[in-house]
């Protein structure tokens, strides 16, 4: 007999604590079958628990959960200044933390009170069964107690290390903790008589002493108690040369003495329809999980305090994007009619037709220039979709109104190679192009500037000398900033603080590190997005193969090969020098090793990132103008360079690359006619893993799918760099993890603007105080109102 009625209750818990929707759906469902089968005939009986049964694994990862609190969210009022203050303060106010710990922790990133209250624990170890000493199993993880019996420091072996061992005793029983590092600092913690609560694996004798514990986690009982009985025991990162045991008190301390002044800020409503916990309590959960909490849900991030402190994070972040977006959205800018006459000239002399996408943003981008306001969009499309064609014509668009449009790339070739092929498009239309960049210098740049100052110059390419001092125009309307791989906001916002004519410039960012939309929104918070999902057709598609170090010499014969046809080559190392602890086989070393053994005989050229910017292009021109074969490089040669008949592509440590880096990287080759090839190598002692990580890049060359999975692997924040775009950092919330929760999170934002869009209202004051602090100056609350 099944207890129905308890199954209903629990399941009536569950769905009150749930909010993601399959999950709810999948309790509905549930719960019909439930309601059916008490009647049900015994067949009928069958098929619906088959059906229930099918529905409990995706279930399961709910379960383990508790369930949250429904409804007692317990706003804070007032005090936000002063409590926000405290949060605010250095480190060394965190009791316990001296000026050399807060170095050490600043260092690590752990700068303020907040920081350390907002450090959780990365795994979480279940102590709670203690075992004695005498039932201790040899090879497996163990928590145990026991009284310190002696201390000895000793000398072993032909290294002569410096070893500390502690015996611990429990009636006759004894197994011995064993230190090699910080032998020092642990030799002066523990004396005879204390009593030990130990965890550690458990490791055979040596002869026939007893079994051994080597760097065990140990809490002195007495000493430490309230944190250290904790059954559920916490484990943090740390810097390197801080004890764990350290780390785990200094966090402690501050969760006593500040925890409670964390302010809970989400409006009561949104916090009872998200089901959310106040952060202090979650933290408070999180620091020091009750005996009763399941480590498994724990140790996957899935508890409701996790839940509740990623809506936090989420929902601020959401309702500071929007902001952003709708005070662009009320900024005046210039209205810039449709093109009637260049737009229609230059496609007309276009050698090919542009492709459904690019048509598509094209209508985006004209339809933004068009409004009375200023443009403020992303174009994301892979290398090779065209943007460039796409950004001129919206530059065209602007000409044609009589305003000027300046485009700005990276590095001073790739502002070269834009102005060589938008040159040569808009002369025949009448249009001056002209190239300004560090290089320019004199006659020449003073040419340039009269120009621009008197309009002549109706389109500028250059570098970020296009946004220093001295640089005037007559009247820009646009600025298309082509990022690359670099997503720095600060070029954008110089541009966007910049007056036009009618008010603030238009804007078109362009990127060819295409990501998820969802994720570009956020990321890219107030831009809006066009993307080019399709490549021109007719490309040959780049080959890759992942090879292991030992075929290294096979890739090099058939890098010689293309050589022999008249190709070149690159060949990529992931660091300029060789460090003495590192073994990568460093550029400016290989590049001899490489010309006097397997690729001796032909012209190789060095490049790298420690070089003037001078002597770096110099050897790209150089390279372009074939007067090397090969060029041996670090990543520098990403941003851009365009050298159509290099065909191989030989990148040395791959596994050291993010896979969206690699992806950059190979599109160096293969521009011309004949096919390119990509090796990627990697060590051979290297993880299956991996190898199977970077196989993505020889099965796919689309962007999208490359850049998916390379954030699922490393997280946006590695990705792209949470401080480069101008967001607060994400201290708990997994952007490609927590989708559903950012949905909820943007839905709720977006619906507490719509009915405070300045937040105003007395409802909004704590709303407000905590956007504030979160986005700490990355948002002009001026504009809030
Ligand atoms: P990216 O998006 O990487 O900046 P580019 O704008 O540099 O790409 O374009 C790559 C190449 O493709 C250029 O040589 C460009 O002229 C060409 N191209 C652009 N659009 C088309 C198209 N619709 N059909 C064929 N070739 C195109
Ligand atoms: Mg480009």
């Amino acid at each position: 007999m099944l207890p129905l009625d308890a199954i209903e209750h629990r399941l009536d818990a569950a769905r009150a604590a749930t909010v993601d929707p399959p999950g709810v759906a999948a309790l509905d469902e549930l719960h019909d079958l439930l309601a059916r089968l008490a009647t049900a005939s015994p067949e009928a009986r069958a098929a619906l628990l088959r059906r229930a049964h099918a529905l409990l694994p995706p279930l399961r990862r709910l379960a383990g959960e508790p369930a949250a609190p429904p409804s007692d969210y317990a706003e804070s009022h007032g005090g936000f200044a002063g409590a926000l203050a405290a949060l605010a303060a250095s480190v060394d106010r965190v009791p316990g933390v001296g000026p050399k710990r807060a170095k050490e922790l600043e260092r690590f990133g752990l700068a303020t009170v907040e920081d350390v209250l907002y450090h959780l624990p990365f795994r979480y170890e279940d102590r709670r069964v203690v075992s004695r000493l005498r039932d201790l199993v040899i090879g497996t993880d163990a928590t145990t107690e026991g009284e310190v019996a002696g201390v000895r420091q000793a000398v072993v072996g032909r290294a002569r290390r410096r070893l500390l061992e502690v015996a611990l005793r429990d009636g006759t029983d004894v197994v011995l903790l064993i230190w090699f590092n910080q032998v020092g600092y642990f030799a002066q913690r523990f004396t005879s008589g204390q009593r030990l609560l130990v965890h550690g694996r458990v490791e055979p004798p040596i002869g026939n002493g007893p079994s051994r514990i080597v760097h065990p986690d140990v809490v002195v009982l007495g000493e430490d108690d309230a944190e250290s009985r904790a059954a559920i025991h916490p484990v943090y990162e740390k810097p390197t040369g801080m004890p764990v045991g350290v780390m785990r008190r200094l966090v402690h301390a501050a969760v006593d003495a500040y925890v409670a002044r964390v302010p809970a800020a989400l409006p009561p409503a949104v916090a009872r329809r998200a089901r959310v916990i106040e952060p202090s309590r979650a933290l408070r959960y999180l620091h020091a999980p009750p005996n009763e909490a399941n480590p498994d849900v724990l140790n996957a991030s899935r508890s409701y305090a996790h839940r509740s402190l990623a809506f936090d994070e989420l929902f601020f972040l959401q309702l500071g994007l929007a902001l952003r977006r709708t005070a662009a959205g009320r900024v005046p800018g210039t209205a810039f009619p449709a093109s009637t006459r260049l737009v229609p000239a230059l496609r007309a002399a276009l050698p090919f037709r542009p492709t459904a996408a690019q048509d598509r943003a094209v209508a985006e981008i004209a339809a933004d220039l068009a409004e009375p306001h200023p443009m403020r969009r992303l174009l994301q499309g892979d290398v090779g979709s065209g943007k460039t064609l796409v950004g001129l014509l919206a530059a065209l668009t602007v000409v044609e109104q009589g305003h000027q449009a300046a485009f700005m790339a990276p590095t001073e070739l790739l502002a070269e190679q834009h102005h060589a092929t938008i040159g040569s498009l808009v002369a025949p239309l009448g249009v001056r192009a002209e190239l300004l960049t560090g290089a320019i210098r004199g006659r020449a740049r003073r040419t340039v500037l009269e120009g621009l100052a008197s309009g002549e110059v109706a389109i500028v390419v250059g570098t970020q000398a296009l946004i220093q001092e001295g640089v005037e125009f007559q009247r820009v309307g646009l600025a298309v900033v082509d990022e690359q791989h670099r997503f720095g906001v600060m070029q954008r916002a110089a541009w966007q603080r910049r007056e036009g004519d009618g008010g603030a410039l238009d804007v078109l960012v362009m990127s060819a590190t295409p990501i998820p939309r969802t994720l570009a929104l956020t990321l890219y918070g107030d831009l809006a997005v066009s993307t080019l999902d399709e490549l021109p057709p007719g490309r040959t598609p780049i080959v890759t193969e992942v090879h292991r170090a030992g075929r290294r010499e096979a890739v090099h014969g058939r890098l010689r090969d293309e050589v022999a046809r008249g190709h070149q080559a690159y060949v990529v190392y992931p660091l300029v020098e060789e460090s003495e602890k590192s073994e990568l086989r460093a550029a400016t070393t290989m590049v001899r090793e490489l010309g006097a053994g397997p690729l001796a005989g032909l012209r190789l050229a060095l490049l790298h990132g420690r070089m003037k910017a001078e002597e770096k292009d110099t050897v790209m021109r150089r390279f372009k103008a074939r007067e090397f074969d090969v060029l041996v490089s670090t990543t520098v040669i990403e941003v851009g360079i365009d050298v159509p008949n290099a065909t191989v592509i030989v990148i040395e440590h791959a596994e050291r690359f993010g896979l969206a880096q690699l992806h950059q990287l190979r599109g160096r080759v293969g521009r011309g006619q004949a096919r390119g090839h990509c090796h990627l190598i990697a060590p051979d002692w290297m993880h299956e893993d991996t190898f199977k990580r970077l196989r993505v890049l020889e099965q796919t060359t689309d962007g999208f799918r490359i850049a998916e999975a390379d954030l699922e692997l490393r997280g946006p924040g590695d990705f792209l760099g949470t401080r480069q775009a101008g967001l607060p950092p994400f201290r708990v919330a997994n952007l490609m993890r927590d989708t559903a929760l950012l949905r909820l999170a943007r839905d709720e934002a977006l619906a507490w603007l719509a009915a405070d869009p300045e937040l105003s209202q007395p409802e909004s004051a704590a709303v407000r105080a905590m956007l504030a602090h979160r986005w700490a100056g990355r948002l002009e609350l001026a504009q809030v109102g």
